[in-house]
Order: C-alpha cells, then sequence, then structure tokens
C-alpha cells in the first residue's frame, strides 16, 4: 500500500487528487492531509479517507479542526510547525498543492525524506527551482510536473536525448480577456478576471491567467525543471486549450501533448508514473473538435510575457 500526503488537500488540485485516491482507496495510505482555513472540508476528507493527521494552516482554527474529528481517530495539528512536522511523516508520493511560496517549505521536507513530489505548486520551482533539485538529487527524492503544461513537456520526453531538442512551446488559453479590445481592458473588474474560459481553478492561477502572470511563472518554471536555455521556450496562444505543450527536436519533428482540459490527467500521469494507468477522463473526439486554432502571444496585451 503506498503511503500518501497531500498538502493544500482543500483547493482545485487538492480535491482533484482526492478523487482519484478516493476511487481506489485499498491502495493508499494516506498520512496527511493539509488545508489553509477550510476546516470542514479538510476533516471532511480526513475522516473519510481515514488519514493519520490533518493540519489546517491557520492556528486559531485548530479547536474547531479537533471538534470536526472528534472521536475519529484522526489527529489534528495546526500552524507552520504542524504542516512542517505533517511534511516529515514517510510517505512514498506527495502532492503539492498549497497555493503561493507557502508551498515551498513543506515541498522541500517531503523530498528530504525521499518522497517523490507531485509539483503543482510552481511558486516553488519560480522561487527555488535549483534548490528543489539539489535537495532531492541529495536525499533520493524525485520531483514531478503537475502543471499541465510541464506534465505535457515531461510526457513528451519520455525515452528522448535532451541533446535533440531544439525548443519547448507552451500553450497559453489567453484568460478571460484575451478577447477584449486592448482600450477596454482597464475597465475589467475582479470578477471578470476571476473566469476561467477553459479550466476550473484556483483564485491565483485563474486571475494570473487572465494577466498572462501565470504563463510567465510557467516559463520560469519550464527552465528550472528542465534546465533549459530561455530562448529555447516559447510560448503560443491556443484558445481551445486542447494542446499543453510541443517539443520540437532537432529533426524537425514537434511532439504534441493533446487532452480535454481536466488536471486530473496531469494528477493521475505523475500518482501512477512510471506506469500509465486508466483514468477517468474524457476521451477526445477529433472530429466533434472539428478544428485547433493558435494566435501570437502578444507582450503588448499581456506585458508580463
Ligand atoms: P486553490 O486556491 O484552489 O487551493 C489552494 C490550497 O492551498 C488550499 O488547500 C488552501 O487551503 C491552501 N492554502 C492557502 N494558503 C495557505 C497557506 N498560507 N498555508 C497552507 N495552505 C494554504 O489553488 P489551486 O488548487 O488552484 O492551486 C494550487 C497550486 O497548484 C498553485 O500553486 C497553482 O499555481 C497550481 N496549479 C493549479 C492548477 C489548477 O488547475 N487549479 C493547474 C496547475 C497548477 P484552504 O482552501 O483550506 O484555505
Amino acid at each position: 500500500m503506498r503511503r500518501v500526503s497531500v498538502f493544500g488537500a482543500t483547493g482545485s488540485i487538492g480535491q482533484n487528487t482526492l478523487d482519484l485516491i478516493g476511487r481506489d482507496p485499498s491502495s493508499y495510505r494516506v498520512v496527511a492531509l493539509t488545508g489553509g482555513r477550510n476546516v470542514a472540508q479538510l476533516a471532511a476528507d480526513a475522516v473519510r479517507l481515514r488519514a493519520e493527521v490533518a493540519v489546517v494552516a491557520d492556528e486559531a482554527l485548530l479547536p474547531d479542526l479537533r471538534a470536526a474529528l472528534a472521536g475519529s481517530g484522526v489527529e489534528a495539528g495546526a500552524g507552520r510547525h504542524a504542516l512542517l512536522e505533517a511534511a516529515d511523516r514517510p510517505a512514498d508520493w506527495v502532492m503539492s498543492a498549497i497555493v503561493g511560496a507557502a508551498g515551498l517549505e513543506p515541498g522541500l521536507r517531503a523530498l528530504r525524506q525521499g518522497a517523490t513530489l507531485a509539483l503543482a505548486n510552481k511558486e516553488s520551482m519560480v522561487c527555488a527551482g535549483r534548490l528543489m533539485l539539489r535537495e532531492a538529487a541529495a536525499h533520493g527524492g524525485r520531483l514531478l510536473p503537475v502543471d499541465s503544461e510541464h506534465s505535457a513537456v515531461f510526457q513528451a520526453l519520455i525515452g528522448e536525448d535532451m541533446a535533440a531538442v531544439e525548443r519547448v512551446i507552451i500553450t497559453a488559453s489567453g484568460g478571460a480577456f484575451r478577447d477584449w479590445p486592448l482600450d477596454r481592458l482597464d475597465e475589467a473588474t475582479p470578477e471578470q478576471a476571476a473566469t476561467h474560459p477553459n479550466w476550473a481553478m484556483g483564485q491565483r492561477i485563474t486571475i494570473d491567467s487572465a494577466s498572462m502572470f501565470n504563463k510567465a511563472l510557467e516559463l520560469i518554471e519550464t527552465r528550472e525543471f528542465f534546465g533549459l536555455d530561455p530562448a529555447m521556450i516559447e510560448t503560443v496562444v491556443h484558445p481551445e486549450s486542447m494542446i499543453h505543450a510541443l517539443v520540437g527536436f532537432n529533426d524537425g519533428a514537434l511532439m504534441a501533448h493533446v487532452g480535454p482540459p481536466d488536471m486530473r490527467h496531469a494528477i493521475g500521469f505523475a500518482l501512477h508514473w512510471p506506469e500509465r494507468r486508466s483514468l477517468p477522463v474524457e476521451r477526445l473526439d477529433l472530429v466533434k473538435l472539428g478544428q485547433m486554432t493558435f494566435r501570437t502571444a502578444c507582450e503588448t496585451r499581456w506585458p508580463a510575457l
């Protein structure tokens, strides 16, 4: 039975991860589930999946978490110290899905105990990519990308020689304002920015998709993860979000990773790696899709790029 922990279990990535784990409960022993402030969701999942420990980031919420877990046998913890103690508990596979730089420290702890870290938290790669890779190498840990673009690149590179890679193309949906006239952008409201055309995701990534700041983070993540020269990394706007990334080789071949926008593909790939197993995701009907389109990622519209 594999020992698994999910950091950021109450968020969008965390809930998709628990959906996959919950479909096959006899294969997993859930060690730690962590959340920020959503005690009700955290406690419900911890009890349902019989986690060893549930940790909430906000220390003031410890009494609420204790009350919600009373009689369940699940330990309750709160605050940074409890989060790091949970990250130190031996696990084979850990999902890093806390939002923001708060995900860095627990992710490093998991790598230091030799776990495979499925990395949704791109912010830790952006702020400390080399440290993450060094710690993984030093302690026998392993980093696997969960961002859909990076999972796509990782998959396109399986069995390939990095010396034959000429370029990597990361696609971008263009976010909420891709079709807005430039002179109307200053009228945009937070509510409009928080609506993504293709993906259902947390607030940080949705808002940062509207400005493409998220894509800027992903370009840095690509460089850090795959050790590429920045000049080899391109981005192209692809409104349908069906191709997640492409890798171009020195013989002119472009290997694309294609699939409907559902994060359970990238999460499931990382969960089962190095095997591929059946996943409950929609199978793409190319004829129904009809066409895929591409546009320049305009740096006037999206200066973050
Ligand atoms: P959400 O906002 O949906 O979830 C964030 C999670 O982090 C929640 O569990 C939240 O707890 C917890 N959290 C928030 N602040 C803290 C803190 N200070 N300390 C500890 N835990 C905290 O985000 P997403 O799931 O969308 O994104 C998670 C990560 O995955 C991000 O790094 C994002 O960039 C990345 N990602 C997300 C994708 C997606 O499809 N959603 C795609 C690719 C990458 P609570 O809700 O209980 O307060």
